[in-house]
């Protein structure tokens, strides 16, 4: 169609050099460690000593959406970068991509069009690392693991209930479930084993989840890697702790915790920091790397991952819970390929107009909306994330819908504009922030069961009639009582397609139940993980993967990354 791709305009795109971007930003040198001329790490310090006011936090966040992805990043870099337009000091502040996906069917994670943060090819590539220090934190616990088995297992690991498992930032589906320690006797226990994908590693939401370096530590040592021998009912949890791990493991992460800092097409300041899956963990980027954000700018855009019902749920129940932060205004994105998919167009027609089938999703989106003002009383704006495809009926029809149920509707074509596409959408962010968010209230409180708080996501977020916990789950239940988790906040891990647990089940369905076949505790996290449907924590590529596409000439540069 002509449209140039997403690494050609960052390719041809001028980028200023990092100590310029930090300048802006207000970050004092003192604080900044370079790595080349265009990325550099911001050290914790600045948190502790910068006595600057918090800015207004702006959340990000979707409906249901195609496989695709449906512009949440496009977005959140697009309208920051209009309200730099309108002469707000502004930070984005972003979640780091996983090679998983860059190399699968998504692609990159860096934004799209004029809406992108740079360097993109080391944003969506090794960046700084961090990745791989979390996975070498993950695999050292691993190691200490089956080296404390293969020494006499003094702590009675019962090595069939090793929960913890190894990780590689990769999709790779052979990896999922593995036989190891083979070869005789000086060669470890054999046993089964698996791999996750290094963002699906608890120590990744940790990571994101901690304050500083001594609370990361903290919860590295809480980390449960499985339990002892013995009935159900007497299993004891054994920790990092318990096998002295969690030191090491901090060492190697003190710099993956320090926030990156890169830029925007249009030069405003972004922190891409940490990179949970928003199904298992919380799904958007670290506690550290908001903080900075709003202490920097007056404005701190963000993004929390997939639709509002997993991604938004858990910023605001779990992130904004523990950290006591508090959005000013939410930016629901919405397409109208999104909407045709609820309303089921299959993924192939989607550029198709079809205004009957947009209608017939519609109840996704106006599902969202009132989550956002009815339960959680934030105020919120619906951002209309233009496609080349879109034709005038269809945009239209959406804006008028929402006009009906009061809800402000607002067309936003940063992908091909840039800032410029966005400057109605920073204006009415502008407008909300000044709105009273103080009504703010969780989705579910903490008082009750575990039972309880299943129930009020699904009733209350999903719009299902309940939790129903398979008998598996409720002995997991009740030993999570007993060993003393029952009171953390709950990350449900489910298809980000549906509102329920059935990806088939499109738009906005009623009077469904929500099966949990397992409940997982994430000490370190600092949640406990139900799991619902087929939820993969190591994907596979597909039949002909991005990674297919990828090269790089004699000079370095890189093409076919999207
Ligand atoms: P999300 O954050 O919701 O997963 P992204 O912002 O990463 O979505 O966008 C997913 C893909 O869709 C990217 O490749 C991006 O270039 C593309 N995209 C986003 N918005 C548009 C648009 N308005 N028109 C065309 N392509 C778009
Ligand atoms: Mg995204």
């Amino acid at each position: 169609m002509g449209f140039k791709t997403d690494i050609e305009i960052a390719q041809e795109s001028e980028m200023q050099s990092i100590k310029e971007i930090a300048k802006k930003a207000g970050i004092d040198e003192e604080y900044l460690e370079q790595y080349g001329n265009y990325k550099a790490k911001i050290d914790y310090k600045l948190l502790k000593e910068s006595d600057a006011e918090n800015g207004k936090l702006v959340l990000v966040t979707a409906i249901n959406p195609t496989p695709a992805g449906e512009g949440k990043t496009t977005t959140t870099i697009g309208l920051a970068d209009a309200l730099q337009r309108l002469d707000k000091n502004t930070m984005v502040a972003l979640r780091e991509p996983s090679l998983g996906p860059v190399f699968g069917v998504k692609g990159g994670a860096a934004g799209g069009g004029y809406a992108q943060v740079v360097p993109m090819e080391d944003i969506n590539l090794h960046f700084t690392g961090d990745f791989h220090a979390i996975g070498a934190a993950n695999n050292l616990l691993a190691a200490m693991i089956d080296n404390h088995v293969f020494h006499g297992n003094e702590l009675n690991i019962d090595t069939k209930n090793i929960t913890w498992k190894r990780c590689v930032d990769m999709n790779d589906r052979q990896l999922r479930n593995i036989v190891d320690g083979l070869g005789g006797k000086s060669n470890g226990e054999p046993r089964e084993d698996g791999y996750d994908i290094t963002v699906a590693s608890e120590i990744m939401a940790a990571l994101c989840l901690a304050e500083d370096l001594t609370d990361l530590k903290e919860r590295l040592s809480r980390l449960v890697i499985g339990y002892t021998y013995g009935k159900r009912t007497e299993q004891k949890q054994v920790t990092a702790g318990d096998l002295h791990a969690e030191g090491a493991m901090c060492a190697l992460l003190k710099d993956a915790l320090k926030p990156n800092l890169v830029q925007t097409l249009e030069h405003v300041p972004a922190i891409v920091h940490g990179g949970p899956f928003a199904n298992i963990a919380h799904g958007c980027n670290s506690v550290i790397a908001t903080r900075m954000a709003l202490k920097l700018g007056d404005y701190c855009i963000t993004e929390a991952g997939f639709g509002a019902d997993l991604g938004a749920e858990k910023f605001l129940d779990i992130k904004c819970r523990q950290t006591g932060l508090k959005p000013n205004a939410v930016v629901l994105v919405a397409t109208v390929r999104a909407l045709k998919y609820n309303g089921g167009v299959s993924k192939d027609d989607l550029g198709i107009e079809n205004l009957e089938a947009l209608k017939k999703g519609l109840p996704n989106l106006m599902k969202h909306v009132n989550n956002i003002k009815n339960v959680y009383h934030l105020p919120c704006v619906v951002a209309i994330n233009a496609f080349p495809t879109d034709t005038r009926a269809e945009l239209s029809l959406i804006e008028e819908e929402c006009k009906k149920v009061g809800a402000n509707a607002v067309l936003s074509e940063v992908w091909a504009k840039g800032g410029e596409g966005g400057i109605r959408l920073a204006e009415e962010v502008i407008k909300l922030c000044e709105e009273d968010n103080s009504g703010f209230t969780y989705s579910y409180d903490l008082d009750g069961s575990i039972e309880d708080r299943l129930n009020q996501i699904v009733q209350n977020i999903y719009g299902g009639k309940r939790a129903v916990l398979t008998a598996a789950a409720q002995k997991q239940a009740e030993q999570l009582e007993r060993l003393g988790y029952g009171k953390y906040p709950v990350c449900v891990a489910k298809t980000q397609y549906s509102l329920t647990d059935d990806e088939t089940k499109l738009g906005a369905p009623k009077d469904f139940d929500v099966t949990v076949r397992e409940l997982k505790i994430s000490a370190g996290a600092g949640f406990i993980v139900a799991l619902t449907g087929k939820i993969m924590t190591m994907p596979g590529l597909p039949k002909r993967p991005a990674a297919e596409k990828i090269d790089v000439d004699e000079n370095g540069k890189i093409v076919g990354l999207f």
